[in-house]
C-alpha cells in the first residue's frame, strides 16, 4: 500500500467510525443499533469444514487428501481456503457489501478473514508472504459499484496484519459478464485472459483475496496471469465458499430461509 493510499484508508476509517458516532449503524442481521454486525448475529456464520482438500480447500472427506478436481495439473493455484459457508446469514451481507453499497460491512466481515489466517493452516506460510492481491474489478465496474469489495476486505485484512496491499500487480482489462450470470461450464471462458500482471509480480509469493469462492474460475484466471508475470507462488483466501460441494451437503435447512 502506498503512504497516499494508507492516508486515505486511515481517513476513511475516521469518517466511519465519526459517522458512527453521530449516527449509530443497525446491524445487518437484526437491526439493533450499535453495531453494523452484532456480536450475537457475528457467531450465527458457520466457519468453513475443516476437513478439506488440501489445495483447493473444498470439502473432503479425508483431510491433507487432494479431491478429484485438483489432480488437473493445470490448476494454478498452490492453495485455496475461505473462512465461512456461503449461507445466510453471510449470504445476505455478501449480498448487501456488493450490491447494496454497504461499504461499512467490509471492516466487520474481514474479521473472518483475519481469523482465518490465524488457523494453523496458515501458520507457518503467513510470515513468508510478500503481498496481498484482491481480484480487481474492470475500470467500468468499479466506477459503477464506487468501490471494489474485494479490494475493502484485503485492505482490512493488511492493516490488521500488517501484510502489505499490492493492487498495482493486477489489472482486469477485459470487461467480463458477472460470473453469477453464468454456468459452471461458461465461467473459465469468460474470465480466461481478463486479468493483466505487472513484471513486479517476479517472484513474489502472493495471496489473491476475494469475496466468494464459487468455481474457482476467477481466482485460477488471476492466478495464472500472476504466474505468468514471474509470481512463485499463488494462495487465495476468500470470505465464503458455497456449502454444498462434492457431495457434501450440510445445513442446507438455512440455505432458503
Ligand atoms: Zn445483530
Ligand atoms: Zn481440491
Amino acid at each position: 500500500m502506498s503512504h497516499f493510499d494508507a492516508r486515505l484508508s486511515t481517513l476513511h476509517t475516521w469518517a466511519e467510525q465519526g459517522l458512527d458516532w453521530f449516527f449509530p449503524p443497525a446491524c445487518a442481521g437484526c437491526g439493533r443499533l450499535g453495531h453494523h454486525i452484532c456480536p450475537r448475529c457475528a457467531q450465527l456464520v458457520i466457519p468453513a469444514p475443516v476437513s478439506v482438500c488440501q489445495r483447493c480447500g473444498r470439502p473432503h472427506p479425508t483431510p491433507a487428501a487432494r479431491c478429484p478436481d485438483c489432480a488437473d495439473p493445470t490448476f494454478p493455484l498452490h492453495r485455496v481456503r475461505a473462512a465461512a459457508l456461503h449461507c445466510e446469514p453471510l449470504r445476505h451481507w455478501i449480498h448487501l457489501f456488493k450490491y447494496q453499497g454497504r461499504r461499512d460491512l467490509g471492516a466487520p466481515l474481514a474479521r473472518y478473514l483475519v481469523a482465518a489466517l490465524d488457523l494453523p493452516d496458515w501458520q507457518s506460510t503467513v510470515g513468508r508472504l510478500d503481498g496481498v492481491v484482491p481480484v480487481p474489478l474492470h475500470p467500468d465496474r468499479l466506477r459503477w459499484r464506487g468501490y471494489n469489495q474485494s479490494e475493502v476486505l484485503a485492505s482490512q485484512l493488511c492493516s490488521r496484519r500488517q501484510l502489505p496491499l499490492r493492487t498495482d500487480l493486477l489489472q482486469r482489462t477485459r470487461p467480463t459478464r458477472a460470473q453469477i450470470e453464468l454456468h459452471p461450464h461458461e465461467r473459465s471462458r469468460n474470465v480466461a485472459g481478463a486479468f493483466t500482471a505487472q513484471p513486479a509480480s517476479q517472484g513474489l509469493y502472493l495471496l489473491l483475496v476475494d469475496d466468494v469462492y464459487t468455481t474457482g474460475a476467477t481466482l485460477s484466471a488471476c492466478a495464472r496471469a500472476l504466474l505468468a508475470a514471474g509470481a512463485a507462488r499463488v494462495d487465495a483466501l476468500t470470505l465464503a465458499m458455497p456449502d454444498s460441494l462434492h457431495g457434501v451437503t450440510r445445513h442446507t435447512h438455512t440455505e432458503n430461509a
